[in-house]
């Protein structure tokens, strides 16, 4: 067992004993943030330099087995300690932050990034961890790592989606005793949602909804980025199923290309530019084209409501 004063603490000492560290979380607090309305939703946009190691990570097989891997133990530099959490898991910080107190914590065992059967952990780790919001991204989805399972957490305050939802329209599909999964077709991009008190009951409806949601051709799972955050009844668990990796417009080299590799975080209303130019030209029209290219249209999250029913 966890929880955010504990953790809190640890990231305090972190930064004291590991200047790298330190250096960007204090970078993160000079970076430039613009807010706009993507369809009623409060979006922002952070220009961060030093996120430009993930934002072009290349994650095809050969350029994976090639690398060290960055989140097995005997890669990590020593400075960088661990506390280790339920199920072979290790909670370490992240040097290379988005949000002020971020986290990673990956498996401790080299084992490919896939979601399946992990729900009721990251359900139970987000209740714990009561100021963060857990997330996961798949491995077309942001993952840098697709092939070393890991979270990442990042303090709740920072992202937009959590409001938002708030004030959404939110249609139950199934439930599961007291758990509820419930669809939101009201957002700029569509998801679905499980409130959830018993972590397995969460998993139970989450394990329905991944066997209805489409599988591209090549993938040993749906395609998804996932948010997981305590609320006053439970924990709330946002799906956002996804169609494809990165936006038509992705790319370096061109006056209409640009750098953004939108993971959990983007689709929790936090949108990264690694480049000035990119931060400069993201507007509300842009990103509503991102979400229509990235999030499942509205015709198959209907076909995959109704077969839930
Ligand atoms: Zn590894």
């Amino acid at each position: 067992m966890v929880n955010s004063e504990q953790i809190n603490k640890f990231i305090g000492e972190q930064l004291g004993e590991w200047p790298t560290a330190a250096d960007n979380f204090k970078a993160l607090e000079g970076v430039k943030v613009k807010e706009l309305d993507v369809d009623g939703m409060k979006i922002k946009v952070q220009f961060n330099p030093a996120r430009i190691v993930s934002s072009s990570a290349k994650v095809d097989a050969k350029s994976l087995a090639e690398r060290k891997c960055f989140l097995c133990g005997e890669n990590r530099p020593s400075v960088q300690r661990g506390i280790e959490w339920g199920n072979g898991y290790i909670i370490l910080i992240n040097p290379f932050p988005i949000f002020p107190r971020h986290l990673t914590i990956p498996d401790m065992g080299h084992v490919d990034q896939l979601i399946k059967g992990r729900i009721a952990d990251m359900m139970d780790l987000a209740r714990e961890l009561d100021e963060y919001t857990v997330f996961y991204n798949g491995p077309k989805c942001g993952a840098s790592a697709p092939d070393h399972m890991h979270f990442q957490a990042g303090n709740s305050d920072f992202l937009t989606i959590g409001e938002a939802l708030e004030a959404a329209e939110l249609k139950t599909v199934a439930t599961d005793g007291d758990a509820v999964l419930a669809v939101c077709d009201t957002l700029p991009l569509n998801v679905f949602v499980i409130d959830a008190q018993d972590s397995q009951a969460g998993q139970r409806l989450f394990d329905r909804l991944y066997d209805a949601l489409p599988v591209p051709e090549g993938e040993k799972e749906p395609m998804m980025n996932l948010l997981c955050y305590a609320t006053a009844a439970g924990v709330r668990l946002v799906v956002i199923p996804r169609r494809r990796h990165r936006p038509s417009f992705y790319g370096t080299e061109g006056d209409d290309k640009m750098l953004l590799s939108p993971a959990s975080v983007d689709m929790g209303g936090v949108f990264i530019t690694p480049l000035e130019k990119d931060f400069n030209k993201v507007d509300a029209a842009l990103i509503k084209t991102l979400f229509d290219e990235l999030c499942l249209d509205a015709e198959t999250v209907n076909q995959v409501v109704e077969s839930l029913k």
